[in-house]
């Protein structure tokens, strides 16, 4: 079997996870990084080849996919539709409600270029909705919960930083532990946003600044945590450094069902992540050989988590799988 090139676009966490996760799959090899930044002192960071996104064009025939590693807020909207067309791109774009409208805009590009690009890989979209529609086909009578954390929320850890007197902070979500408990326990709560999800909040105050000012601010804040029971607490920029730099995540997916003899039956799925990018990159790479893999086999076109067959993810023959793993 011939060995898989692979290309990162854009050079942030996942980048760099993707970087790493390529180095423990001997049957890929990484050909370029590609930035938007000063390519030549990029390299001093990558230490390998590192070029200007612009360069991409040239690499046509030289690499077998591109794994796009931009954020999906302004990067990924933009730049899968270009790639696609000239590539068999992977993603992890993560914007829920915007999924059916990025997928019609890849989905064009990549049928016009004849590639197949996988959208919306990762643990959430990605390995959570999998066992979300896995669980859902299997007990057709029942509920579906998601649970995020403990984890760092970008978008709310940034958001706290933009409070006036706010030096630095993170933000977790933490899942209400008893609302699990009873759910594991066989109870079928409908609950609210507040219910399932806590937010905590570790802020460096600027000094002198007005603690209870940035309290309020920050819980009653729309959107991000005023729906939520929010703590914000106060430490110092070390202890910030210390206890509060990794980008830990998870969560679960549980379905809780009856089937036809009035059985209940619970499914779980979780994770637990001491390193969100470096999990998000290797689920973008495994995704990348079977990306490799639909294209060989003549298929064309966007493509999701529910449209891959499992196979397809592993480096082994389906005959291997079938004696080891079924
Ligand atoms: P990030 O570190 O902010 O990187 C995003 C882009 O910003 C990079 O591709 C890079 O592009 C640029 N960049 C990074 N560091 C920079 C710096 N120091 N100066 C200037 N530009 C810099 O974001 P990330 O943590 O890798 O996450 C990317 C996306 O992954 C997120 O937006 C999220 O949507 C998605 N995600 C999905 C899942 C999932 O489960 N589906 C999980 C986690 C994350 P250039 O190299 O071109 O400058």
């Amino acid at each position: 079997t011939s060995i898989i090139k692979v290309g990162i676009v854009g050079y942030g966490n996942l980048g760099k996870g993707v970087q790493q996760a390529i180095e423990q799959n001997p049957d890929m090899e990484l050909a370029a990084i590609f930035t938007r930044r000063d390519p030549q002192q990029l390299a001093e960071i990558t230490g390998t080849v590192t070029e200007h996104i612009s360069a991409a064009e040239q690499y046509i025939g030289k690499i077998d996919v591109m794994i796009l590693c931009g954020g999906s807020a302004t990067d990924l909207p933009e730049q899968t539709p270009q790639l696609a067309r000239l590539f068999n791109t992977v993603d992890s774009f993560d914007t829920h409600a915007k999924i059916p409208d990025f997928f019609a805009e890849v989905d064009k590009a990549a049928q016009e270029g004849g590639t197949v690009s996988v959208i919306s890989t990762g643990w959430d979209p990605g390995m959570f909705s999998m066992n979300r529609l896995l669980m859902q086909s299997i007990l057709p009578e029942g509920e579906d919960y998601t649970f995020w954390g403990t984890g760092v929320s970008q978008g709310h850890s940034d958001a706290i930083r933009r409070v006036p007197g706010v030096k630095a902070g993170v933000q977790y979500t933490v899942p209400v532990q008893e609302v699990i408990d009873s759910i594991r326990g066989g109870e079928t709560p409908q609950l609210t946003t507040r219910e399932k999800h806590r937010r905590e909040c570790y802020v460096v105050a600027e000094e002198g600044a007005d603690r209870e000012a940035i309290t309020r601010s920050i819980v009653e804040m729309p959107n991000y945590f005023a729906d939520y029971d929010t703590t914000v607490n106060f430490i110092s920029e070390d202890e910030l450094a210390a206890k509060h730099s990794g980008m830990p995540h998870g969560g679960f997916v549980i379905r809780s069902g009856r089937t036809g003899g009035g059985s209940k039956q619970i499914a779980e799925f979780g994770l637990k992540l001491d390193s969100n990018p470096e999990f998000t990159a290797s689920v973008l790479v495994a995704y990348a050989r079977a990306a490799f893999r639909l294209k060989h086999e003549g298929h064309k076109g966007a493509k999701t988590v529910f449209d891959i067959p499992l196979g397809h993810l592993s480096p082994k023959s389906a005959e291997t799988l079938r004696r080891e793993l079924l």
